[in-house]
């Protein structure tokens, strides 16, 4: 008993297109140290995996704790992912990601701690359902907006996941064969509103002559690629061109999101990302807005909230998995069935683990209570 105070001690990381976040977290899921960096752009699986070991090796050193210390680390990766090996493919965002990688497994002789790996977007609602904007709610959709457009799934209380690869709102069609999008196919709603797509869009209109500030300001902020605070800035300033390209993607995530409503009739749909936390809630509104013509049910639409945990609501979701599995491993067989009808609470308690416990604390301090 005497090693719980850092036993009780958890990473997580959540693996972006752009940056990595690693944090370590206490009991009650308080960030107690934090480190960024930048997601390699070349070497492959092998390199991502040695940053993802110098992010959480940083956060360990500012919290004071060795890695090996940890009761073990959680991963939000990109891509369709084993949660059972800790396997990762199809990571699309990442650099010369082919086939499959052990990345758990990897991650694991290097830290010497448990490392349990999921999808980062589902992970990220993990976060919002047990901690964030999705509390009240037994039933919730998660929807990514950054580098792509990712989606995660919680269904009476449980996260949906599909054979590994579900949620993948970013490529709903919402034009058929509309513009190409990153993966290869047409008229995906990524293709519209993932931030790689807009912006190799802007870059294309651009070299044609069309006047726009998205490259200037993110040369100004020594950026390589047009971050959401570019796209921003580029807004603030009546950038015409920011203003057209934002516009067609509040009209495809309307139109993509409406259709996932359509299929799940959800409680609520919580709108994070890069872009989504930083364009917050005048953008939400206006989602809420393009959705709309497209709900089919449309006198009883969903909440459409803004993620309420920020940049760090994928870190803390990874960190999530470590409780939550540990938790699933000692629970005995049957418990997660909770009466309907009471389902909110009694089902997360049974879901989030660890985090049932300190649930009622305001953990994320500005939680949105009422609506
Ligand atoms: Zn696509």
């Amino acid at each position: 008993m005497a090693a719980v105070a850092s036993n009780s001690l958890r990473g997580g990381i959540d693996l972006g297109g752009t940056k990595i976040e690693a944090i370590v977290v206490d009991g009650d899921n308080t960030v107690m140290a934090s480190s960024r960096r930048p997601t390699p752009s070349s070497g492959g699986p092998a390199a991502v995996a040695a940053e993802l070991v110098r992010a959480i090796t940083g956060a360990c050193q500012a919290a004071g704790v060795e890695t090996s210390a940890l009761r073990g680390v959680g991963v939000g990766s990109p891509g369709v992912v084993d949660e059972t090996t800790g396997a990762v493919s199809t990571a699309r965002n990442l650099p010369d990601w082919e086939g499959s990688f052990e990345l758990g497994a990897t991650l694991n002789r290097e830290l010497g701690t448990p490392v349990l790996v999921g999808n980062d977007v589902q992970v990220a609602t993990d976060a919002e359902f047990d901690l964030g904007a999705g509390r009240p709610y037994s039933s919730l959709l998660g929807v990514m907006w950054g580098t792509g457009v990712g989606g995660g799934l919680i269904l009476d209380g449980k996260p949906w996941l599909g054979r590994g690869g579900a949620v993948e709102i970013g490529h709903m069609v919402v034009r058929i064969d509309g513009r190409r999008c990153p993966c290869g196919r047409r008229g995906c709603m990524e293709a519209y509103a993932g931030r790689a797509a807009m912006q190799a869009r802007a870059q294309q209109r651009s070299d044609k002559g069309e006047k726009t500030d998205l490259f200037k300001l993110m040369k100004e902020r020594g950026r390589t690629k047009l971050t959401s605070a570019v796209w921003a800035r580029a807004l603030e300033r009546g950038d015409k061109l920011a203003i057209e390209l934002l516009d067609e993607a509040v009209e495809a995530l309307g139109a993509g999101i409406a259709s996932a409503q359509n299929l799940l009739d959800v409680e609520a749909i919580v709108i994070g990302g890069g872009l989504g936390v930083r364009l917050g809630e005048p953008f939400v509104r206006r989602i809420r807005q393009a959705m709309q013509p497209h709900l089919f049910n449309d006198a009883h639409p969903p909440d459409v909230l803004v993620a309420a945990l920020g940049d760090l609501g994928g870190a803390l979701g990874a960190a999530l998995l470590v409780s939550r599995r540990v938790e699933a491993a000692r629970a005995p067989v049957g418990s997660s069935a909770a009466p309907a009808g009471n389902g909110s609470s009694a089902q997360k308690a049974a879901s989030s683990g660890e985090a049932a416990s300190d649930g009622e604390a305001p953990a994320a301090g500005d939680i949105p209570s009422a609506r």
